[in-house]
């Protein structure tokens, strides 16, 4: 079990940060490399694509990767009254990274209370407007920003990113427990790289494994969120920052992140 050493500063009270959104979902990984972003931005899209008003946050300011998968760049603009304009990917649909702010082949380095002050900053100093969602793209394995952002607003559920392999199911497992620790409720686990979808033969073979995330998910009493595949097109669409694109016009592509989201 993870231990969080609470942040010295008092926390905002619920609520404080002045949100108008009815869910905040959390999308966590216990570590890096597992799709968590690819999966964060998906579900933002393909919620927004649902007809839902949708906000994405991405969080993971160690390596924020969102706008390079959704081909996303600028500075955001700063109001009269200090609110960020955060960038759209649509009209209405907000997005604010870290990635934004910093040159991309800098390094940032920070320190506990800086990222602290800078990740509840974003939250309140975005102009989010009225959402039904803000998804947030949460750094790998990290407790005491969860712990942060549940002492900030209140948030709806965390989705817990995994591959079948067993070594990622135990952080997953982590992370899981991390998340219940802070009193954040676990929305579901989305297994990726379930599989891998052969574009020659239409054939899915299992390189990392598949069903190991399902079978922890029962165990731990959380909801199974379904299975992506590995798939050539989310990854160039990913590189080439077009992922939204393949939310939006390959419909099997994007069914298992259909799934998921009608879970949140
Ligand atoms: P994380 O946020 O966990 O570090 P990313 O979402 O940045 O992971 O994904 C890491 C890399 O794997 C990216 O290049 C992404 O395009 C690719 N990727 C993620 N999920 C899939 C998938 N299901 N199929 C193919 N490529 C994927």
């Amino acid at each position: 079990n993870a231990t969080i050493v609470p942040h010295e500063r008092p926390p905002a009270r619920i609520g404080q940060l002045g949100l108008r959104v009815k869910k905040v979902v959390l999308v966590g990984s216990g570590k890096g490399g597992v799709g968590k972003s690819t999966v964060a931005a998906s579900l933002a899209v393909m919620l927004n694509q649902m007809g839902s008003r949708v906000g994405l946050m991405d969080a993971d300011v160690y390596g924020p990767s969102v706008p390079h998968l959704l081909g996303l760049e600028g500075r955001p603009e700063v109001d009269a009254d200090k609110k960020i304009r955060p960038i759209e990917l649509r009209e209405g649909f907000p997005v604010m990274s870290m990635g934004f702010l910093v040159e991309p082949d800098q390094a940032v380095i920070w320190r506990g209370p800086m990222l602290h002050g800078s990740i509840q900053q974003f939250l309140r100093d975005t102009q989010w407007g009225e959402l039904d969602y803000l998804i947030i793209d949460m750094p790998p394995g990290t407790g005491d920003i969860a712990l942060t952002l549940s002492q900030s607003v209140p948030i709806s559920g965390a989705v817990v990113v995994c591959t079948p392999q067993e070594v990622a199911l135990l952080d997953a497992v982590k992370a899981i427990n991390m998340f219940r620790k802070v009193n954040i409720p676990v929305a579901g686990m989305v297994e990726n790289m379930s599989g891998f979808l052969c574009p020659d033969n239409g054939k899915t073979y299992d390189i990392f494994g598949r069903g190991g995330a399902r079978d922890k998910a029962a165990q731990m009493d959380v909801p199974f969120l379904g299975g992506l595949p590995i798939d050539i097109r989310l990854r160039e669409a990913g590189d080439e920052g077009r992922l939204h694109e393949v939310i939006a016009d390959q419909p099997d592509a994007a069914a298992p992140i259909e799934q998921a989201a009608r879970a949140l």
